[in-house]
C-alpha cells in the first residue's frame, strides 16, 4: 500500500473567528485530491469552531498538547480535552516551541507519548537550525530528536505518528530546502525508522516536509520518493493551500 499523501496546515497564532471560518469554508468548497489526507491546525481557541465548520474529510489538529492528564498546569491543554472536542490530531515539537519556548527533546517526546497513548495522531516536528546544517550535523540532530521519541513509544505506536522534517532555517523565511536536500534527510529518516523501529514503520510512516512550501515549489518536492506530503505554515492561510493539497494531481 502506498503511503497516503498528507498535508497539514499550521495557522500558528493567526486568525480570528471570521477569518478562520472563511479559510475553512474555502477548503470545504474546493476540489481537493481525494487521495490526500488534509489536517488543519488553527490556534487553540478556534479548534472547536474549525471542527464544527470543516467537512468530515478534513482533520483538525491542536498546535500543542501537555504531557500530564490534568491538574495544576495553568495554560496547558490535555489530550482528554482535545478528544472531548473531537480533535484527533496534534502537532508536537514545532521548532517555534523548541526555539522560543526552549522545549527539550525529552519533554517533546513525553508529549508525543501522552498524545499517542490517548489516541491522538501526532505530527511530530523535527529539524536542524542553520548553524547545525552548516556544521554538517543535520542527520545527527534529527536522529537525536527521533531517538528521544523512540525511548517513549512502543514500536506499534509509530503508526500514529507523521514525522514532519522542518529545517528551522526554512520556516517562514521563504528559503525552501532544495528537492535534493529534502530527499536526502527524508531518506535518512526512513533508514532510521527501519533500523531503530521496524521495517513496517519504515514502509508506512509518512515523512512530510515543512519550510516555506508554496504553490510554486510543492510539485517538484512532491515528486521525491520519500516526501509524503507537507506541513504548511504561511501558505495554509491563503487560497493557494488548495494547490499544495493538490500538488500530486
Ligand atoms: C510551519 O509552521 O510548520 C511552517 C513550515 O511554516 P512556513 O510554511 O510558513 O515556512
Amino acid at each position: 500500500m502506498p503511503r497516503q499523501f498528507f498535508i497539514g496546515g499550521n495557522f500558528k497564532m493567526n486568525g480570528v473567528a471570521d477569518s478562520i471560518t472563511s479559510i475553512v469554508n474555502n477548503l470545504n468548497s474546493a476540489k481537493l485530491d481525494p487521495n490526500a489526507e488534509v489536517v488543519i491546525s488553527p490556534p487553540a481557541p478556534y479548534l472547536s469552531l474549525a471542527r464544527q465548520v470543516a467537512n468530515d474529510n478534513i482533520g483538525v489538529a491542536a498546535q500543542n498538547v501537555f504531557d500530564k492528564p490534568n491538574g495544576a498546569f495553568t495554560g496547558e491543554i490535555s489530550v482528554e480535552q482535545l478528544q472531548d472536542l473531537k480533535i484527533n490530531w496534534t502537532l508536537v515539537g514545532h521548532s517555534e516551541r523548541r526555539v522560543l519556548l526552549k522545549e527539550s527533546d525529552e519533554f517533546i517526546a513525553k508529549k508525543v507519548k501522552a498524545a499517542v497513548d490517548g489516541g491522538l495522531g501526532v505530527i511530530f516536528c523535527i529539524g536542524e537550525t542553520l548553524e547545525e546544517r552548516e556544521s554538517n550535523s543535520t542527520i545527527a540532530v534529527v536522529t537525536r530528536q527521533l531517538n528521544a521519541a523512540a525511548k517513549e513509544l512502543s514500536k506499534e505506536q509509530w503508526a500514529k505518528v507523521v514525522i514532519a522534517y522542518e529545517p528551522v532555517w526554512a520556516i517562514g523565511t521563504g528559503k525552501v530546502a532544495t528537492t535534493e536536500q529534502a530527499q536526502e534527510v527524508h531518506a535518512a529518516i526512513r533508514k532510521w525508522l527501519g533500523e531503530a523501529i521496524s521495517a513496517e514503520a519504515a514502509d508506512n510512516t509518512r515523512v512530510i516536509y515543512g519550510g516555506s512550501v508554496s504553490e510554486k515549489n510543492c510539485r517538484e518536492l512532491a515528486k521525491e520518493n520519500d516526501v509524503d506530503g507537507f506541513l504548511v505554515g504561511g501558505a495554509s492561510l491563503k487560497p493557494a493551500f488548495v494547490d499544495i493539497v493538490n500538488s500530486r494531481l
